[in-house]
């Protein structure tokens, strides 16, 4: 189109740092305007991550706890699995929650403008794919997010054998042999899916461990569950080459005994995300970028342009929704006049395996490198009441705290519901908590929640259940 609009603050990407923008600016009165090629806002998190991602996880679960309870003398056979119906229930969450979010945008007035933008200049977006040509605007807010990385001279589309984790989430079909290129987090979480579903998983590792950025104590009881999970992990294993023919996929792998040829389905590349800046047209404006393309912005979220700000995956850190939309609000509130700032202490993050990790704040890893002292406090799952009756006796509570104060730093569990359990620790650190505090705080029994207030015991001296 050839129209013009002009408003207070244009939202690029309605991902959860965009719409987490435009909500709280357009709560403090300024005129919002919210852009995405996409039909409906919710970004990567609501359309082909977080939200999908855990709702075929919910799934997983229930295939694997149904194998678990076996040896409790529980049997439910073999379950029937119907993929195209998963898929639609799927449909139908997203469907729901999009809903839920274009109504909470026109309630409170925000424009949604579909189409890709591009900067002109510090004050003007162009428009492609859209009925407005310009938009106008005093402030600005980039919130693209991030791609995902693809393999080297590999194309990924729809229709190909090669995925991408949206491809993987469409769950066309669940191949019989897949093989997943990465062990992050999106790669252990989708493997799980694609095993409970019944494939052959594969997967190949170019670091010695999975989740390399993650306390390998946290890690230990997942790598061994995968192993069963799993045919196979490949650690230390680059992929030389992939190739993709009319019936499979061709792959080498060079693992440290040697190379190997092998033939999968399906191929998942999950090797990790880049910021979203291409054809932004940044080059107009005076935003900066560091070395790995992610923009550069201060504690406020203000890039080296004043009047335009970002947020989200595409200034990096720890890449999670619930981050994007902190920091989208703290710029919404910064360009409305307010002194707002990140100051988060402790970020959760949360990988829904099974077992599940959760952890937030200071990380053992991180104190050895910045050589802060601390103390560790571990709590096994196997002294833990309520671990036992779930069979979940592999978990641990591990607590990092300040050897002379006693105040909470860290926090890292692995084992079952930790998602919910990790709320208590971004509490007690938010607020300064001693492990004293967190001892003494009464933990209903029994539950997974005791192994916090024991961990935090050991400090104390006397846990009640180890010695
Ligand atoms: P995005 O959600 O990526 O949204 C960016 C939006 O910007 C997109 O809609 C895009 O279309 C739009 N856009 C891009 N360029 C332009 C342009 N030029 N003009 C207009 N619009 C544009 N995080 C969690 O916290 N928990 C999880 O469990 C979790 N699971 C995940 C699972 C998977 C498989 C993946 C891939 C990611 C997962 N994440 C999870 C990460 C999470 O999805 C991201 O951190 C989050 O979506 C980042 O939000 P954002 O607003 O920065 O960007």
């Amino acid at each position: 189109g050839d129209m013009e609009m002009t408003v207070d603050l244009a939202i690029i990407g309605s991902g959860p740092g965009g719409y987490g923008a435009a909500f709280r600016a357009a709560d403090l009165g300024l005129d919002v305007a919210l852009i995405d090629p996409r039909h409906r806002p919710g970004g990567v998190c609501l359309h082909e991550g977080c939200i999908p991602s855990k709702t075929f996880l919910f799934l997983a679960e229930m295939i694997l706890n149904a194998r678990r309870v076996e040896k409790m003398g529980l049997h439910f056979g073999t379950p029937r699995i119907d993929i195209a119906a998963m898929a639609a229930w799927k449909g139908e969450v997203i469907d729901n929650m999009a809903g839920g979010l274009v109504h909470l945008c026109q309630q409170r007035g925000i424009q949604l403008i579909r189409g890709i933008s591009h900067f002109e200049n510090a004050t003007t977006l162009r428009l492609e794919d859209s009925e407005l040509s310009r938009l106008k605007f005093k402030n600005a807010i980039i919130a693209t997010g991030s791609t995902p990385i693809t393999f080297p001279g590999t194309r990924s589309t729809t229709s190909s054998r090669i995925m991408r984790s949206a491809e993987a989430l469409s769950l066309a079909d669940v191949p019989h042999n897949l093989l997943i290129v990465g062990g992050g987090y999106v790669g252990l979480e989708l493997g799980t899916v694609y095993a409970a579903l019944g494939s052959n998983v594969q997967l190949a590792e170019l670091q010695e461990r999975l989740l390399p950025a993650v306390d390998p104590d946290l890690v230990a009881p997942l790598h061994r569950s995968l192993t069963e999970l799993f045919e196979q992990i490949h650690l230390a294993t680059a992929i030389k080459r992939m190739e993709e023919t009319a019936d499979h996929v061709q792959v080498t792998l060079a693992t440290p005994n040697g190379e190997q040829e092998q033939r999968f389905d399906k191929v998942l590349v999950a090797m990790g995300r880049t910021p979203a800046t291409t054809n932004l047209g940044l080059a107009n404006t005076q935003v900066e970028m560091n070395d790995k393309g992610f923009i550069v912005v201060d504690e406020q979220q203000r890039t080296a342009e004043p009047n335009i700000f970002a947020v989200g995956d595409v200034v990096g850190g720890m890449m999670l929704a619930h981050t994007a939309t902190r920091e989208g609000r703290i710029a919404a509130e910064v360009i409305a006049g307010q002194s707002s700032t990140f100051d988060a202490r402790a970020i959760p993050a949360v990988i829904y395996t099974d077992p599940q990790i959760a952890w937030c704040g200071l990380t053992e890893q991180q104190a050895v490198k910045e050589n802060i002292h601390i103390t560790v406090l571990k709590y096994p799952w196997k002294y833990s009441g309520r671990a036992n009756t779930m069979g979940a006796t592999d978990g641990l509570t591990k607590i990092l705290a300040d050897p002379e104060s006693g105040r909470i730093l860290g926090i890292g569990i692995t084992g079952r519901e930790t998602e919910g359990m990790i709320a208590e620790g971004v509490l007690a650190i938010e607020m300064g908590a001693l492990a004293e505090d967190m001892a003494l705080s009464l933990h209903p029994h029994p539950t997974l929640s005791e192994t916090e207030g024991e961990a935090a015991e050991i400090f104390l001296g006397s846990p009640t259940h180890l010695l």
